[in-house]
């Protein structure tokens, strides 16, 4: 567990000379080229909406692109309507060797699953990403951590190349940098992510309508589900060395019984965490018999982005995840002692 530390923000990495370096592995592609773009597995807003508007971005500037994901491969709400799908690809039909790779939100090469290999056979690799724990897996690396999403760093690319923001790009980066910012509340909600929002917003974006959609609409059954889960909520005072956890936990019976799909879970955690007396919460979403993804979040005196890397996820300070196996309880108790 790290004591509380102020809001900083990190020293920015991203060198004129990494800018450089991308703009002529963009620019120095041979005729017909083959560029993939991938994202993190279990793509978030920012992975998806970083990587689609890039590709569209990338399209306008005369590149073609293919994008993709790990498996499972498939868009859920509230991604499904994203622009710029018509560049997504089945990964198993994914280029074995491209010209150039561009890699999306991922922290690391595991979290681009069976994808990972194409690091290793593509002639170029631009690694686009704001994580403070990334490992630089690439070739080049555009990683800036005090970013508040990827989507601001696919900004700047795009700035640099000279390619205007149209509806459907700045509709990707919208949803990207609105989901990464929790809305725009979260630490990193810095004057320039709001000047960005502005010129996103500027090309004709219905914010109001994107909004609802990615934070306040779910199905009716997700909605008494999400009573079940906060329901059996537990509140632990003593845990986090004295700052408090909350935790709960969905199971596979319970989406059964409702009549709903895995990602409507993917806001769980935002319910759980508005505990004023835990500084961390937790929330358990049962994958397989033992198998859990786990989220956890800090209002700001525990780096839960150590805790998950020390459990072999990964994440920011304030919001982390990772896989876990074994019952709740266990679980639990493997939290509560790297807490
Ligand atoms: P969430 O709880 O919303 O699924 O994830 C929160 C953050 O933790 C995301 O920014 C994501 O990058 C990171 N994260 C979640 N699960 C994992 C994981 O299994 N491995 C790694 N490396 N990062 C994760
Ligand atoms: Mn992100």
């Amino acid at each position: 567990m790290s004591t509380a530390r102020p809001v900083e923000a990190p020293a920015r990495l991203i060198t004129e000379a990494d800018w450089s370096a991308a703009l002529a592995a963009l620019r120095d592609l041979p005729p017909d080229p083959t560029v993939l773009l991938v994202c993190h597995v279990n793509p978030d807003g920012d992975a998806l909406g970083s990587m689609l508007g890039c590709g569209l971005g990338l399209v306008a500037y005369g590149v073609p692109v293919q994008a993709t994901f790990p498996a499972p491969y498939g868009l859920a709400p509230p991604f499904d309507q994203l622009p710029g799908q018509e560049l997504l690809i089945d990964p198993a039909t994914a280029p074995v060797a491209p010209d150039l790779l561009i890699c999306f939100d991922a922290a690391s090469a595991s979290r681009l699953g069976e994808l990972a290999d194409r690091l290793d056979t593509a002639g170029a690799t631009i690694v686009v990403d704001h994580h403070a724990s990334n490992t630089r897996f690439g070739g080049i690396h555009l990683v800036d951590p005090g970013a508040a999403a990827t989507s601001v760093v696919v900004d700047g690319l795009l700035d640099r190349l000279g390619v205007p923001l149209d509806e459907r790009i700045a509709e990707c980066l919208y949803v990207a940098l609105s989901t990464d910012t929790g809305s725009f509340k979260f630490d990193l909600t810095t004057p320039a992510v709001h000047e960005l929002a502005a010129r996103l917003l500027a090309t004709g974006l219905r914010p109001a309508e994107i909004s609802r959609r990615l934070f306040d609409s779910r199905p009716f059954g997700a909605m008494k589900l999400y009573g079940d889960v906060l329901a059996r909520a537990t509140l632990e005072p003593g845990a986090a060395g004295g700052r408090g956890l909350v935790w709960s936990y969905a199971t596979l019976t319970d989406l059964d019984r409702h009549g709903q799909e895995r990602h409507v879970l993917e806001g769980l955690i935002d319910a759980v965490r508005v505990a004023e007396e835990a500084d961390v919460a937790c929330v358990l979403k049962q994958v397989g018999t033992t198998e859990w993804t786990v989220s956890l979040r800090s209002k700001g005196g525990v780096d839960v982005g150590a805790v998950a890397v020390g459990l072999g996820g990964g994440g920011h300070r304030l919001a982390a995840g990772f896989t876990a196996y074994g019952s709740v309880d266990e679980v639990l108790a493997v939290i509560r002692s790297s807490l």
